[in-house]
């Protein structure tokens, strides 16, 4: 019997721009193993629908509400919405050449109609991402996708639409426009039409993708049986740093980890490049070194090259708690250490009492304070968000500190970046070099059973609710076993040799 025809939705598109494995498990995986639905992902669900109940509520307009409807019943009200010039549709639905969209919005502008979405997100891309100021191009692509449905209906305003997100900013959407100044054809009409065609490629079985391991895996219903999967074929990127990209380069001539290990690489390597596009010689011969690695039994981390680590005298071990949908910093923790001696060792924290700007400040400034008082002291800290939650509190109270001052914090030696500084410059025989994978390597527990930074905004949403202590102390832990793990991480490596 032939298979429905599935049509693409914009969450195919957004979800395979996240990873283009999710489309072909939604659609053909085995639901029995699917994974629960992450309690993070929940509470992004629900705030996700509040924010969009709260803004409708107060679109002080008049508008035409299709939310109650479903299915060609909906879909009919808003073509007979649209043939009458309702100014503000509220959660039509359209369909059409293989595509199914339902915009949160269509409002009418000039001779034609708009998609509008509300995100509870920001509009662009965050303050310190590569990206920053740019249009998102996950919206982007669901833009493009319902306004491609009103030009089959010959109705759309033009090739744009719009974002109102959860600034309460209407960005608008040009999907013409290049999303940078190298490439002018790379717009996110052609990312979406690309998107579109692999989507389809994939429903109609027509294109075969394959799980990776990679971040995006930890808030994904699939991730056990995708992660079952990768390392019953031995996938390379079960390797620290080797990605879905490198990974497809790669696998024609090295499809595994041993078959990896066991090459002889040389043969690839013609002086400083080699025969894989993209990536050098000293990357195939590091890539080559860790496998080898993860496949010693027994296998012991090592430098590549000496590393000075920070002197053992006062070492503060600090990490920041940050909830990015309400774009406020809530915890800043401290594991203080004396002489590298675990009896002096005390954790202080800076908690935002409240979801406000006054309580984020005043956590904010507590902890520069603290800072202060300990001038001798290291500042221990694992990648840049530190430094970049920093300037960017720096820049929103200027009365606390400058940038100026920021950027002297967190210059060596008054902080070491425990990653840039020593990690990335040393193999562990782990999938990746998250402060938790190393640190559980190294003997390491968590307290808490679901220890992740996801789960800290989780219960830090549930205690802006209920105010329970419990939650409170329950986030305080977990910062202070994050701060534990650094210094576990550290002293691990005050012994480690250099060379395999
Ligand atoms: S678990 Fe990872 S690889 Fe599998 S579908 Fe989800 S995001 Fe993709």
């Amino acid at each position: 019997m032939q298979e429905p025809k599935r049509l693409i939705t914009a969450s195919m598109l957004y979800n395979h721009l996240a990873c283009p494995h999710r489309v072909a498990m939604d659609a053909f995986g085995d639901w029995r193993l699917r994974d629960a639905v992450s309690p993070f992902v929940e509470m992004l669900w629900a705030r996700g629908s509040k924010y969009e109940a709260d803004v409708i509520a107060a679109v002080g307009q008049p508008y035409l509400d299709l939310s109650a409807l479903k299915g060609d019943e909906k879909e009919a009200a808003t073509r007979a919405a649209i043939a009458r010039g309702e100014t503000l549709i509220y959660n039509g639905r359209l369909s059409g050449d293989g595509l199914l969209g339902e915009p949160d919005l269509l409002r009418r502008e000039g001779d034609g109609y708009v998609a509008i979405d509300i995100k509870s997100g920001a509009g662009e891309e965050s303050a310190g991402e590569e990206d920053e100021g740019k249009l998102k191009v996950h919206y982007g692509v669901q833009v493009a996708l319902y306004t491609e449905l009103l030009t089959q209906l010959g109705v759309a305003a033009g090739r744009y639409g719009y974002i109102w997100d959860v600034h309460g900013e209407e960005v608008r959407y040009d999907l013409d426009a290049p999303l940078g100044k190298r490439d002018p054809s790379d717009t996110l009409w052609a990312r979406y039409r690309a998107a579109r065609y692999e989507v389809a490629q994939i429903l109609e079985r027509q294109a075969r993708s394959t799980p990776a391991a990679a971040t995006v895996c930890k808030q994904c219903v699939w991730r056990s049986a995708c992660l079952a999967q990768v390392k019953a074929t031995d996938d390379l990127t079960l390797l620290p740093e080797l990605g879905r990209s490198k990974r497809d380069i790669l696998a024609p001539e090295l499809p595994t980890v041993h078959a990896l290990a066991a090459a002889d690489v040389g043969g690839y390597i013609k002086g400083t490049k080699t025969a894989f596009p993209g990536i050098g010689a000293d990357t195939l011969r590091r890539l080559q070194a860790r496998a080898q690695l993860m496949l010693r039994p027994g296998a012991t981390p090592y430098f590549r090259d000496p590393v000075d680590l920070p002197p053992v005298g006062l070492e503060l071990f600090f990490d920041i708690e940050t909830d990015p949908l309400r774009d406020l910093c809530y915890l800043h923790g401290f594991v203080v250490r004396q002489n590298g001696d675990a009896a002096t060792e005390k954790f202080v924290a800076f908690f935002a009492e409240a979801e406000t700007v006054a309580a984020e400040r005043d956590a904010f400034a507590a902890a520069w304070d603290f800072m202060r008082q300990h001038p001798g002291a290291v500042i221990v800290y694992y990648s840049k968000y530190e430094p970049t939650v920093y300037r960017k509190l720096a820049e929103k109270y200027p009365e606390v500190c400058s940038r100026n001052e920021v950027e002297a914090l967190f210059e060596p030696p008054r902080s070491f970046d425990l990653y840039f500084d020593a990690v990335k410059r040393s193999e562990w025989p782990t999938m990746d070099y998250s402060v938790k994978t190393l640190a559980k390597f190294c003997g390491f527990h968590w307290r808490d059973t679901d220890p992740s930074g996801a789960s800290s905004i989780q219960w830090f949403d549930e205690w802006v609710n209920t105010r329970d202590p419990a939650i409170r102390q329950r986030i305080l832990d977990y910062n202070e076993d994050d701060c534990v793990a650094m210094r576990v991480v550290l002293d691990r490596m005050r012994g480690m040799g250099v060379g395999a």
